[in-house]
C-alpha cells in the first residue's frame, strides 16, 4: 500500500481546482473564470486498494501585496512542508520561462511532476516543445500532458504520482472524502456564486462566514454572513429592492442542496466590516491563518 500527501502548485488559472475536481469526481473546490478564488488549502482524498492520496489545492502562486496574499503565500509554503509528491501545474498557453522560474523558486524537497494542462487548446508542436522544455529542468522528475477540463490523461498523471509516493498505511478511513467540514464547502459555494454574479473587485472584497448550520426534521437551516468592507459594496450586493441577494441566495441554495442531498433553508446577511483584508485579527477570526 502507498499513502501520502500531494500538493498541486501553479499560478492562478492554471487549472488546479479543475484538476482536483476531475480527480475527485466531486465538486470539492470552487472553479471560477477569475483568479484567486481558492484561499484555503482544500483537500480531497482518493482511496483505492493500492493507494491513498491526500490532495491539497494550494492558492495560486503570487507576489504578496496585501496581508491576505501573504497568508496565501504562507499556505503555499506550508503545503511544501508536508508534501510527498508535488504536482507543478502549468497552462500550456502561459509563459513557460516564467512558470519555470516560479517552480524553481519553490525549492521543492519532494519529487516534482510537471503537468502541462489545457492541451485541448494547443497544437501538437507546441505540446512537444513544452514537454521537452520541462523535461530538461533539474527539479522535474516526470512530465505529463493533460486536459483537466476534458479529463484527458488524468489517469496517467495519477499513475505517475503513485509511482513516487512512499509506502505506508492509509491516513484516513475509506469513507472520509475530505477532512474539511461541510460548513466550509457551504461558504465556498456561496463565494462561488458571488464570483459569478458580481463584477470586478466585489468578489475580492467579500468573505463568507457560515454562522448557523442546523439539521431539522425535513431540511437544513443555514445562516451565513457575507462580509464586505464598505456600505457601497453592501448596496451592490443587495441590489435594487434586494434583487441581487435574492438571486444569490437562490443560486447558492440549489448548489448546497445538491451537495448535501437535503432541502435547505438559506438565510443570507450582508455585513460591513471595514478593512478586513489588512487586519490580522480579522483574518484569524475568519480562518485565514
Ligand atoms: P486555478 O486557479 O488554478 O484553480 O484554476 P481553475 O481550475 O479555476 O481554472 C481556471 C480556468 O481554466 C477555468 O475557466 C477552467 O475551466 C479552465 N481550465 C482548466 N483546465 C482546463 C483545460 O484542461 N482545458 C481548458 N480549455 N480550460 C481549462
Ligand atoms: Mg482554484
Amino acid at each position: 500500500m502507498k499513502s501520502g500527501f500531494v500538493s498541486i502548485f501553479g499560478k492562478p488559472n492554471a487549472g488546479k481546482s479543475t484538476l482536483l475536481n476531475a480527480i475527485m469526481g466531486e465538486k470539492l473546490a470552487i472553479v471560477s473564470p477569475k483568479v484567486q478564488t481558492t484561499r484555503h488549502r482544500i483537500k480531497g482524498i482518493v482511496t483505492t486498494p493500492e493507494y491513498q492520496i491526500i490532495f491539497s489545492d494550494t492558492p495560486g502562486i503570487i507576489e504578496p501585496k496585501y496581508k491576505l496574499q501573504e497568508k496565501m503565500m504562507h499556505a503555499v509554503q506550508q503545503a511544501q512542508e508536508d508534501t510527498d509528491v508535488a504536482v507543478l501545474l502549468v497552462d500550456i498557453n502561459e509563459n513557460l520561462e516564467e512558470a519555470n522560474t516560479l517552480f524553481s523558486s519553490l525549492r521543492l524537497k519532494a519529487p516534482a511532476i510537471v503537468a502541462i494542462n489545457k492541451l485541448d487548446t494547443a497544437k501538437a508542436e507546441k505540446k512537444e516543445a513544452a514537454l521537452s522544455f520541462f523535461r530538461g529542468q533539474p527539479y522535474c522528475k516526470e512530465v505529463v500532458g493533460i486536459s483537466a477540463l476534458k479529463g484527458a490523461q488524468v489517469d496517467d498523471l495519477l499513475k505517475t504520482i503513485v509511482q513516487y509516493m512512499p509506502e505506508g498505511e492509509p491516513f484516513f478511513a475509506e469513507d472520509e472524502m475530505t477532512d474539511l467540514p461541510t460548513r466550509f464547502f457551504v461558504a465556498e459555494m456561496i463565494r462561488e456564486k458571488i464570483f459569478y454574479l458580481f463584477k470586478d473587485e466585489i468578489p475580492y472584497h467579500t468573505t463568507v462566514i457560515v454562522r448557523e448550520f442546523k439539521e431539522k426534521a425535513t431540511l437544513v437551516k443555514i445562516v451565513a454572513d457575507i462580509v464586505v468592507q464598505r456600505e457601497s459594496q453592501k448596496a451592490i450586493l443587495l441590489g435594487e429592492g434586494g434583487k441581487m441577494i435574492k438571486q444569490l441566495g437562490t443560486d447558492a441554495r440549489k448548489d448546497i442542496e445538491q451537495f448535501i442531498g437535503q432541502k435547505v433553508f438559506l438565510e443570507l446577511f450582508v455585513k460591513v466590516k471595514p478593512k478586513w483584508r489588512d487586519n490580522d485579527f480579522m483574518l484569524k477570526e475568519y480562518g485565514y491563518h
